[in-house]
């Protein structure tokens, strides 16, 4: 009787030939388990990727199972990652899967390190930026996929080889306001009339402002969770401030089957070390077009560059620790950065450098909700 990976096993792609213990000795993390990873995760396992490590914070609704193949009717209210580990090992009793139900920035760096590459199948760019720190920190391969519609990408990150997340940032992280202007809660407040919230008032907009949310992106990748924590913010506005700031967008199976199809096919290739020349696919659905790109690696990106633009700052010696956080902020678009000098952590903001003893050409440390480990910079005193 031919084996289960008989037909697959005869693929051989310009001499190199398919390597199926390869495969099954591969451990690939997929996070976020809505349309994407639910398509990625069962073309993996059922062509044999021995393990899957898969994370997601959400729970199962009536509105997914028209895209997200691995739940059923009964399933809703569980947590997808439950319901996705039982119907993953039922398609392939051979794989393994270990599953998380929770934020992908509150799971150990251990476990990342456990995979060979990551998926990314998150809807916001937060998530993307996260796992793209971890996959540069940890040098592991990340393909990255989204849709909107009849359209998609995917994108293939290789660390140190194709452009990172960064190096080609999205428009909106043009659009991320810097928090650190001296903004008071009555500009957020202003800012939120527009979407006529029901029941926000200037009280609670206050509220949120200490506690960090200082602007609408900060609201709109907020946790529910902790929105509700805060006082005089109930479950119904929580949802309603983040409907209203980022409502759901369009979504269909076929496109998310068509994305997560080449975004789990970027990944085997990966896995084998078959021939691979795009960096990023670009579909439309409607046009029936694929659009596949080849971008350089951008020397300046400060998160993968390794030139001294991506790893040196240059500061008056007068610069306080609010000066710097201001030009981080503004550079990189990192609108949460804390710093760190040698065992100086969190440093006060009205702090001059030099009071804290740091001289020309010494290291300073940017710590960002953004980045799975602290950045270095290198820090010059102009004058
Ligand atoms: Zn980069």
């Amino acid at each position: 009787m031919e084996g289960r990976y008989h037909r697959q096993k005869l693929v051989n792609v310009m001499g190199v030939a398919w390597n199926q213990d390869k495969l099954m000795n591969s451990t690939v993390l997929i996070a976020g388990m809505g349309a994407l990873g639910c398509e990625s995760a069962k073309n993996l396992i059922l062509m044999g990727v021995g393990k899957l490590i898969i994370i997601d914070n959400d729970v199962v609704e009536l509105s997914n199972l028209s895209r997200q193949m691995l739940y059923r009717d009964q399933d809703i209210g569980s947590p997808k990652v439950v319901a996705a580990k039982r119907n993953l090992t039922e398609m392939n009793p051979n794989v393994e899967v270990e599953s998380y139900y929770d934020n992908i920035e509150c799971i150990s760096i251990d476990v990342y390190r456990k995979a060979d590459i990551f998926l990314s199948s998150l809807d916001n760019f937060e998530g993307r930026r996260y796992l793209n720190s971890v996959a540069v920190s940890l040098n592991k391969p990340f393909i990255d996929a989204g849709t909107h519609g009849f359209f998609g990408h995917v994108r293939v990150i290789i660390p140190y080889v194709t452009p990172c997340y960064e190096c080609y940032p999205p428009k909106e992280k043009q659009r991320v306001w810097c928090s650190l202007r001296r903004r008071k809660p009555r500009d957020l407040f202003n800012e939120l009339e527009k979407y006529g919230i029901k029941g926000l008032t200037l009280d609670i907009v206050e509220e949120l402002f200490l506690r960090g949310y200082k602007t609408e992106l900060d609201l709109k990748y907020a946790k529910l969770k902790n929105l509700v924590s805060v006082p005089g913010v109930s479950e119904e506005l929580a949802k309603e401030i983040q409907e209203k700031i980022a409502p759901k967008l369009p979504a269909i199976l076929t496109t998310n089957a068509i994305i997560a199809g080449i975004q789990s096919q970027e990944a085997i290739k990966v896995l084998l070390g078959l021939p691979r020349s795009v960096e990023m696919f670009r579909y439309n659905g409607i046009s029936g077009g694929l659009d596949c790109l080849t971008r350089t690696r951008r020397a300046d990106c400060w998160l993968c560059g390794l030139g001294d633009e991506a790893q040196q700052m240059n500061v008056d010696s007068n610069a306080t620790v609010f000066d710097i956080k201001v030009q981080i902020s503004q550079r990189y678009a990192i609108p949460d950065p804390e710093i760190a000098y040698r065992e100086h952590f969190p440093l006060g903001e009205e702090l001059r450098l030099k009071d804290v003893g740091l001289k020309s050409g010494e290291n300073i440390f940017v710590i960002s909700k953004y980045l799975a480990t602290p950045k270095t910079f290198k820090l010059n005193f102009i004058k």
